[in-house]
């Protein structure tokens, strides 16, 4: 019988870990998933048997793992701007001593390691849309420094890594990417519209709207991670959908697709809110072959089902209810 590859994810009770885990799971492999759970949750995990196996553990920690390891896939981080305003530290932590802990497993077990970096580390854009020889334009001391610088720290490491240790690594910054088993209060826009439409609230644009966002559907980027963690390119690949969209005009949207009678309401812009965003995506395609398939009205549609099945006591949970935090000076 030939050996099932075995492959560690982190942060695989979150949204994205949970999905590459279904992914690699299907694909025949044997996912050693590991989380601590402050931002994830077992339920995303549960129907999770066979070739599945779970640790729960903080990555700031060592990490101890019996046997071989072929790939490693390191997702743990907080990825919501509320969730890291939240948890500041432990979102330095994650990304720079976790991502230390998890290339020195990778160097231990000869393992090939992916990480996953993120838009933020092009801050504010000035290049539009974003190619991934563009430097960033990041405020290290403002609110979102904690996610942004740790998850440029994570890139740094990562290359130092595979120059001076010479371990195999690549690269993913992720835009952002949506579907089901997102919190539904996380504050991100998508669950936040969809929340307060289910709720009979008004939908809160921060800002005025014309901020915009390039949205992909969860199974596009599991699709394009995978591709990646298999090509044989070390450098940083963006993976997302470059159709763009102000916020104001996403609302709308929304408020089409859900039915719902409540309209929009301004609040102040979050510090650092980056008004633009959209992945150039030139290097995914020409290097894996890779293009978003599903187009949003079709993943918007799949996302609001998955949010309308959920408890009622899930969609009152008020973890993130107040929006003013969001905005400390
Ligand atoms: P998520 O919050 O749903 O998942 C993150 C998971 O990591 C959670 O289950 C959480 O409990 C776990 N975690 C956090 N710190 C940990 C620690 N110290 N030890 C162990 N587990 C820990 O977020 P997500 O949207 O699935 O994001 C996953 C990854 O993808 C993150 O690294 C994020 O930065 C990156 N990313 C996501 C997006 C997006 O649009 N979803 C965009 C850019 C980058
Ligand atoms: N946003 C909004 N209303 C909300 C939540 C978010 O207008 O209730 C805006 C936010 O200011 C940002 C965009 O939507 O401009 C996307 O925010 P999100 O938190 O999803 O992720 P980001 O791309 O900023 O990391």
């Amino acid at each position: 019988m030939i050996k099932k590859k075995r492959v560690l994810i982190t942060g695989a009770a979150g949204f994205l870990g949970s999905h590459l885990s279904d992914r690699f799971v299907a694909e025949g492999y044997h996912v050693i998933g590991m989380d601590n759970f402050i931002t994830g949750d077992i339920k995303n995990i549960k129907h999770l048997k066979d070739n599945f196996e779970f640790i729960e553990h903080d990555v700031t920690q060592f990490i101890k793992i019996e046997g071989d390891l072929d790939y490693i896939l390191h997702f743990a981080s907080p990825a919501s701007p509320i969730d890291y305003l939240k948890i500041p530290i432990q979102t330095l932590k994650v990304g720079s001593l976790g991502t230390h802990n998890l290339l020195g497993l990778a160097k231990a077990k000869k393992a090939r390691i992916l990480i996953a970096s993120t838009s933020e580390i092009y801050g504010d854009p000035l290049v539009h849309p974003q190619t991934e020889d563009y430097y960033g334009n990041v405020n290290t001391i403002g609110p979102r420094g904690v996610y942004d610088e740790a998850k440029r720290f994570q890139e740094s490491i990562t290359m130092a890594y595979h120059r001076f240790h010479g371990i195999e690594t690549r690269i993913v910054r992720i835009f952002n990417t949506y579907g089901p088993r997102m919190r539904l209060n996380d504050g991100r826009v998508i669950p936040a519209f969809m929340g307060q439409a289910l709720r009979g609230e008004d939908l809160t644009i921060f800002g005025d709207g014309l901020q915009t966002r390039s949205f992909c559907y969860v199974d596009d980027q599991v699709e394009g991670i995978y591709k990646l963690l298999l090509s044989d390119y070390v450098y940083p690949v963006n993976i997302g959908n470059p159709h763009e969209i102000s916020i104001k005009d996403f609302a709308e949207e929304i408020i089409k697709l859900t039915g719902t009678k409540q309209k929009v309401i301004y609040k102040d812009l979050p510090i650092d809110d980056p008004l633009q965003r959209q992945p150039d995506i030139s290097l995914a395609k020409k290097l894996i072959n890779w293009r978003p398939k599903t187009d949003r009205k079709e993943g918007m549609k799949i996302t609001f089902d998955y949010f309308k099945s959920l408890s009622k006591q899930e969609l009152y949970k008020s973890e993130h209810k107040d929006f003013s935090s969001y905005s400390i000076k």
